[in-house]
């Protein structure tokens, strides 16, 4: 059993998630493989899910591709709902490599 490369606490497993971008006449495939704790397990498959449910249909290649990506995707959200909680306090706390990016500053308030 190896440690999160994310936040370096155990228990974490080895995953394999992947993401699929269709376009039409061109894919695109994102695949991460690591290991995970429980927190971050969780977090990678709802992202890479939640993008593949939206970017993955598109294309008539793609829409068949896609199951799979949907497929490894749920069965690593699964992986990671079955780990225990993550011990310890996390080695960076800085957020992961694949959050999404920070929301830009609110506008000025009018004067
Ligand atoms: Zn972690």
């Amino acid at each position: 059993m190896g440690v999160c490369q994310i936040c370096r606490r155990q228990p974490a497993a080895e995953f394999t998630i992947r993401r699929h971008v269709g376009m039409i006449v061109v894919q695109k495939f994102v695949r991460f493989r690591g290991y995970l704790c429980r927190d971050h397990g969780i977090q990678a498959s709802k992202d890479f899910l939640r993008k593949t449910l939206v970017q993955g249909w598109w294309g008539i290649i793609s829409f068949f591709v896609n199951f799979y990506a949907v497929y490894t995707d749920l069965m690593a959200l699964s992986k990671a709902n079955k780990l225990g909680p993550p011990v310890g306090r996390p080695a960076h706390p800085q957020p992961p490599a694949f959050a999404a990016p920070l929301a830009p500053p609110p506008p000025p308030l009018p004067v």
